[in-house]
């Protein structure tokens, strides 16, 4: 029974059983496979006939993974890579050519923003940005050699929008590929192939893991353009492991309703940082406060597991609070079990002068909070505890 419901294809999209009928698919730990002739050699090298020759090529576990994922985000075929950024730039070198440019949003992942202007460059490709506030003046910003135009929505870490439905038809009025990092929703809260999205990716490291174990990237799209990425990844080896691969398909099995209890935590957090004295302002797509709720609603089905607030105080008072935790972790991670607390102006973008962290909405009394999977009560007693001590 093939089913198109989200949870079904989650738990039941498996390869085949081995002769040992095991029930949860196992481990394929090796590097290449036999073949029975050198002519079954010669058709699985020449694509006369399928199947696994080489684990850089495919394995049963990535084949399971790459069947599930595409079923989960609604399109044909997907690729596993390494981690996050290898699929990011995996896509990019597979589409791409010298002197072609890229229309992406400013409000990227930072490794992203390092290869579009410190390593695309070298090879002849250029980045424009436009401004994740101002969706009118992306067309402007279109060239006649742009081929592709990238975003992320929710933004990282301010949880600004971008309304899907607006680039999916600037996108195609100029028959570009675009290409959204579906990391922070997952296909559970938001498919961007239903606003006409042609690429979804992922970093498996974060949400579709959960649970902060491993490294890993997903690449999604129609069999044309995963054609594209296949014949690039063959050769340039960002390989996924058959172990990470294993370890992902399974955590998708519980993505749903990890994601459910994500988000009802989160929401739980936000309504309650909305009401704290030493809070100015709360950011979560699925408040009502939010400016793009609209948006939110249209385009996702749940808030998400991330919360983004603005305190009241000076940036000294902002380090006592992450410093003055008890449970909560500091780290870089997000998409974790476990809840992790940010304040990207004290750490991650510290070497920025005040002006520069504005220019990418990171402003001093910014923090940033993956929710968790703890208890709520216990999630909500260290923030706030953290709070008095900080702000008091
Ligand atoms: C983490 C992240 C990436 C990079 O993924 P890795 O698995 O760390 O390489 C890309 N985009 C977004 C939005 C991310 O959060």
């Amino acid at each position: 029974m093939k089913s198109k419901n989200f949870e079904t294809i989650a738990i039941r999209e498996n390869i085949e059983k081995s002769p040992h009928k095991e029930h949860s698919t196992p481990i394929y730990l090796t590097s290449s496979y036999q073949f029975d002739s050198a002519e079954e050699m010669r058709d699985l090298f020449t694509g006369d006939i399928e199947g696994n020759i080489y684990s850089r090529y495919s394995n049963p576990n990535t084949n399971e993974l790459i069947e599930k994922i595409a079923g989960l985000e609604k399109m044909e075929n997907a690729w596993c890579t390494s981690s996050g950024m290898a699929a990011v730039f995996t896509t990019f070198m597979a589409l791409l050519k010298n002197g072609d440019h890229i229309l992406s949003s400013s409000s990227v992942f930072g490794s992203t923003h390092q290869l579009f202007f410190n390593i695309f460059p070298n090879y002849g490709i250029t980045t424009s940005y436009a401004s994740i506030h101002n969706l009118d003046d992306w067309e402007k910003l279109i060239q006649p050699n742009t081929k592709i135009i990238y975003a992320e929505t929710p933004s990282n870490p301010a949880l600004d929008l971008i309304d899907l439905e607006v680039l999916g038809k600037l996108a195609k009025k100029h028959n570009l590929i675009l290409i959204i990092d579906n990391c922070f929703t997952t296909p559970y809260l938001q498919t961007p192939v239903d606003f006409g999205c042609d690429i979804s990716i992922h970093s498996a490291t974060k949400y579709i893991d959960g649970q902060g174990r491993g490294l890993g990237g997903l690449i999604v799209g129609s069999n044309e353009l995963i054609a594209k990425i296949e014949a690039f990844a063959r050769h340039s080896g960002p390989a996924l492991s058959p172990f990470n691969a294993w370890m992902f398909s399974k955590s998708l099995e519980t993505l749903a309703v990890r994601m459910d209890r994500h988000c009802d935590n989160a929401l739980e957090i936000a309504e309650f940082l909305e009401k704290s004295e030493f809070v100015e302002k709360v950011k979560y797509p699925f408040l009502p406060s939010h400016p793009q709720f609209e948006i939110a609603k249209k385009q996702m089905k749940k808030g998400g597991g991330m919360v983004t607030f603005y305190f009241k105080g000076s940036l000294e008072k902002g380090v006592k609070f992450i410093n003055s935790l008890k449970m909560c972790s500091i780290s870089a991670n997000l998409g974790d079990t476990k809840t992790i607390v940010t304040h990207p102006a004290s750490s991650t973008h510290s070497k920025l002068t005040e002006e520069e962290r504005n220019s990418v909405d990171i402003t001093y009394n910014l923090i940033r909070i993956s929710v968790g999977l703890e208890s709520i009560d216990d999630i909500k007693e260290d923030i706030n505890q953290a709070l008095n001590v900080a702000f008091a």
